[in-house]
């Protein structure tokens, strides 16, 4: 589906509205709506269930969004979470430096694909893309320039050599996507962490920041959760919260926020351990999607080659969203880097003692981490379908439907008496809706048609709807439509919670 439309969708139907829209919006904030907020606890609640509930060694934390402001300076925030920023001189707009070579550099990628394209059609079924993408001259030479371009800013940007990054820029003659003026700043290092002050200390002294990741209250606690929770290595401790970064380029609605929640995972590890630790949780994390229904040709690893500096390995899992393959979850393996950093700068030992090996040592970490609203952002975009169903009329018409798994699904199902002025049928669907309601997010809904009630809940993705007839008040029976299949069948009123229940279990993901 169209980006444009997953995001006309998302505000019609009650998931997500831009924030302040009444004053024309902030940008890169947003509020989820009625339909939104069921879907993303129902995200976390799955993430929580494989995370934590299901490992007896991962235990969950809550931690404080404001930290010590010595944790952001043990962690290298302060001095290294960057990004490079230029400003064009004539439009005023404000842009990051390596993403206007990449993105002149995905011109040149826009390019190779419609050569390979092209072939793909002269050559049909005995087409090899890999063969044609390593001989045909033309492709091999924008490779090439690409290679170049991307290494000459890496190195750069390693080196801190920001000047060097606009003489590229430059060179390459990349113009401002808003005014088409060449006329650049230099570029400089802008921190992407937002800070606030204490209101009880002056200066620099009461700076306080709002945390650009979970993963430091994870840290600091780890003796607190591994003593009073007696875990031994390995163990994880998981966290659901919010995040914020100074996004200074915000595109692609959800996809990059200034305030974002996050779900992270930190296994602490035997040192030594740590490469079999992220190879499993690679995959295990890999397999989570899968279960949610995501097919296999939408996901792939990308493997770091180029390392932070607290990592001796890192993959993203990438989803392939309506914008192209990008990154949807992190998994890094941060070696002691956190732990040694905040022992040294608290004083505070933060070893753990292996019973086993009858030794103390500061353990590695793995870490999961994953944006929940990505991860909603990808649901969304899959499930969000147009597809032609036969109609009442014999004939054919389009119907919009979200396809989420109904362990996700906002709503589970809908209870639809088939005349609201009938009050034999009212009492009896709200009596159903009675008997739902503390298992499964159900929904009473009599007004206007049958036909245009199926569509209202398919398009917000409600797997199943009860209707109730005349036949219920004589037999005990109700109809129950399934949302892809659409196939309906008369089944008894008794039956019905444990079916909703069991069809839209979390549990489903899992078996
Ligand atoms: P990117 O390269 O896209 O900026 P990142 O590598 O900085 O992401 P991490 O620091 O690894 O991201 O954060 C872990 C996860 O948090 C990401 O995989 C992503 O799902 C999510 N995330 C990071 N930044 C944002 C943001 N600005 N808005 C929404 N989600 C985000």
């Amino acid at each position: 589906m169209d980006f444009k439309n997953v995001v006309a969708h998302c505000k019609e139907y009650a998931f997500v509205y831009q924030s302040s829209e009444i004053y024309d919006g902030l940008a890169a904030a947003y509020d989820y709506g009625p339909y939104g907020i069921e879907l993303k606890n129902n995200i976390k609640e799955y993430w929580w269930k494989s995370m934590v509930q299901m490992h007896q060694n991962i235990v969950g934390l809550d931690a404080a969004i404001f930290m010590h402001p010595k944790v952001w300076k043990a962690s290298g925030h302060v001095d290294a979470f960057n990004d490079p920023l230029i400003d064009n001189k004539d439009s005023k707009k404000r842009y990051r430096a390596d993403q206007l070579i990449e993105g002149y550099c995905e011109k040149i990628e826009n390019k190779i694909r419609k050569d390979v394209e092209k072939a793909r059609k002269r050559f049909g079924d005995d087409f090899d893309e890999a063969q044609f993408r390593s001989t045909n001259g033309r492709v091999v030479e924008r490779q090439e320039r690409i290679d170049s371009i991307l290494k000459r800013m890496n190195d750069s940007l390693s080196k801190e050599d920001l000047a060097d990054v606009k003489s590229l820029i430059e060179e390459l003659e990349i113009a401002c996507p808003d005014s088409g003026s060449k006329n650049w700043t230099d570029v400089r290092q802008f921190n992407l962490m937002f800070s606030t002050q204490l209101g009880n200390v002056a200066g620099e002294e009461g700076k306080l920041y709002l945390r650009p990741e979970t993963a430091q209250g994870i840290f600091t606690n780890f003796l607190n959760v591994q003593k009073s929770s007696r875990q031994k290595v390995p163990f994880g401790i998981a966290q659901i919260g919010k995040a914020f970064r100074n996004e200074i380029v915000a595109r692609q609605f959800i996809f990059r926020m200034k305030e974002f929640e996050q779900m992270e995972m930190q296994f602490f590890v035997r040192p030594g351990t740590e490469m079999e630790w992220y190879a499993h949780w690679k995959e295990t994390r890999l397999q989570w999607h899968k279960a949610l229904g995501v097919p296999a040709d939408k996901l792939r690893f990308h493997d770091h080659e180029k390392l932070a500096h607290y990592a001796n390995a890192a993959a993203d899992i990438e989803f392939e969203f309506p914008f192209g393959f990008r990154e949807l979850e992190g998994i890094h393996s941060r070696t002691d880097f956190d732990l040694t950093q905040h022992q040294e700068l608290s004083g505070k030992k933060l070893q753990y003692f292996d019973p086993e090996l009858n030794e103390n040592y500061v353990p590695y970490v793995v870490e999961t981490s994953i944006g929940c609203d990505r991860m909603f952002l990808a649901q969304v975009s899959l499930a969000l379908q147009e597809e032609s169903v036969p109609d009442s009329k014999g004939g054919e018409s389009t119907r919009t439907v979200m396809k989420f798994h109904p362990a996700i699904a906002p709503v589970k199902c809908a209870i639809l008496p088939l005349l609201k002025n009938d009050e034999g049928l009212v009492k009896a669907s709200q009596d159903l809706y009675s008997a739902l309601k503390f298992d499964v997010n159900a929904q009473y809904d009599e007004k206007d048609a049958i036909g245009r009630r199926y569509r209202r809940q398919d398009a917000i993705g409600t797997p199943y709807c009860l209707t109730v007839d005349h036949q219920t008040l004589e037999d005990n029976t109700v109809t129950i439509r399934e949302r892809d299949s659409l196939e309906q069948q008369r089944i008894g009123i008794d039956e019905a919670p444990a079916i909703i229940r069991d069809n839209c279990s979390v549990k489903k993901l899992f078996v």
